[in-house]
């Protein structure tokens, strides 16, 4: 409240409240000091001309130039995680449906929606379909924290859990090796006559189970021999594309290290779950549509370990800090184990000490192949320009162009208390509005 008055003393509320309304709601914004000088410059003699805007930090009602932070994980900032969360549905759902320069026509190619779990690595608590008890005899509610944790903590096999994490993102591209060349075999071609007919192209997301072990979601799309653009060849069916797929699935493996005499080899668990994707215009209600699985690949885009097992969203420096954290019994012993097999010369590739936050997988969240869809940048600089055009500067006009001087140093993150208090008393941003969410 001290802050606040101070705030309110210098007589800025209403620039300072418009400045922090340009964060979205962003909590540990990036702080710069600095300017930035738009010069117009004739195109014919090249000369520079008057200054179209100019910006000093110094001038700007919080001091500094405030940058949103831009993670992704809703732990660290909700605001900027819903903004990546929005942007991946858009870009799950061009990949379905066309637009943001993805064709319409890709709706028409074969699409499926999978999942690939990861093995067993021990009887854990769950909640069974057909209505009766766990194996500890409880029936266990959808919210409880047991769920997922092994009935046998001491028997449970930690050590192939952590290196499961450690090696699901090199399993996955030794499947989407394979299959190329299932779906190659299925249409009678090899490998390099392949690529003059049909392209493989996809979008996944890892999701952490409550167990911790990593599983991917992907969205695999078949098109012709230019991607999207082109129309996929007769043969291409989703029958022939979810036959390849579980073919992939059940032959990729990937030889991990040998620790105390035992070999560690990882493939996928048997659970695999191969589904078409619909477009709305077909659903009965029954269908899994576009809109479910952009919403639901979008929705896992921005989670973390720590949703999952109640874990850390950075990374752990000392084994100590363990003790202080608030996380459950079973993400503890994850962990502790993670940092056991750290200190081995052998693993250290792995770098398990490094991502024992994460529980070993060090992959990326949301990955796509290059033709799947637009990209995260592209829609970044969509909004940019939208921004841009909101704050209605003065443009170069014909035969000009833009010079930009611009230096910026980096003066700290975060808001101050008042700014924090003031930032959250405004309105959501305009234009945030979107697609469902699909909880
Ligand atoms: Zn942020
Ligand atoms: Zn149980």
């Amino acid at each position: 409240m001290a802050e606040l008055s101070t705030l309110a003393s210098l007589g800025n509320l209403p620039e300072l409240a418009r400045q922090l309304s340009g964060l979205g709601g962003c909590t540990h914004p990036i702080r710069l000091d600095g300017h930035r000088t738009e010069y117009a410059v004739d195109t014919h003699t090249g000369e520079i001309g008057n200054a179209l805007h100019h910006l000093d930090s110094a001038s700007l009602p919080a001091g500094h130039l405030l940058v949103r932070c831009n993670n992704r994980r809703v732990t660290r900032c909700p605001a900027c995680a819903e903004v990546y969360r929005r942007d991946t549905y858009q870009l799950i759902t061009a990949g379905l449906r066309g637009g943001k320069g993805i064709p319409d026509r890709v709706a028409a190619h074969p699409r499926v929606f999978a999942t690939f779990t990861a093995p067993g690595f021990g009887p854990v608590h769950n909640r069974r379909t057909d209505g009766r008890p766990c194996r500890c005899g409880t029936h266990h509610q959808q919210d409880d924290p047991a769920l997922g944790t092994p009935l046998a903590p001491d028997t449970y096999d930690y050590e192939a859990a952590v290196l499961w994490n450690a090696h699901a993102g090199d399993l996955w591209r030794r499947f989407s090796i394979y299959l190329r060349r299932e779906v190659a075999k299925r249409a009678g071609l090899t490998q390099r006559a392949f690529r003059d007919h049909a392209r493989v192209s996809f979008a996944k997301v890892a999701e952490y189970q409550k167990r911790g072990a990593v599983h991917f979601h992907a969205v695999i799309r078949l098109d012709g021999p230019d991607g999207g653009d082109t129309p996929p060849p007769p043969w291409a069916t989703a029958d022939l594309l979810s036959d390849a797929i579980r073919a992939a699935a059940t032959a990729a493996r990937i030889d991990g290290p040998v620790i105390d005499g035992r070999a560690h080899t990882f493939a996928f668990g048997r659970q695999l779950d191969v589904r078409p994707i619909r477009s709305a215009d077909f659903d009965g209600g029954q269908e899994l549509t576009e809109r479910a699985v952009a919403a639901y690949i979008a929705k896992y885009a921005t989670k973390g370990a720590e949703t999952a097992t109640g874990t850390l969203d950075r990374p752990v420096r000392f084994l100590a800090e363990l003790a202080q954290a608030r996380i459950t019994d079973h993400a503890r012993r994850m962990i502790r184990t993670a940092w056991a097999l750290g200190a081995r010369k052998d693993l250290e590739h792995l770098r398990l000490r490094a991502w024992a936050h994460m529980l070993c997988f060090r992959g990326h969240f949301s990955t796509k192949s290059r033709r799947y869809s637009t990209t995260l940048g592209a829609l970044r600089d969509a909004r940019a320009e939208w921004r841009r055009a909101q704050t209605a500067l003065p443009v170069p006009q014909d035969g000009e162009t833009t010079l930009v001087l611009a230096h910026w140093v980096f003066a700290g993150t975060g808001l101050t208390d008042g700014e924090a208090w003031l930032a959250a008393s405004l309105e959501p941003a305009p234009g945030t509005e979107g697609e469902p969410t699909h909880d």
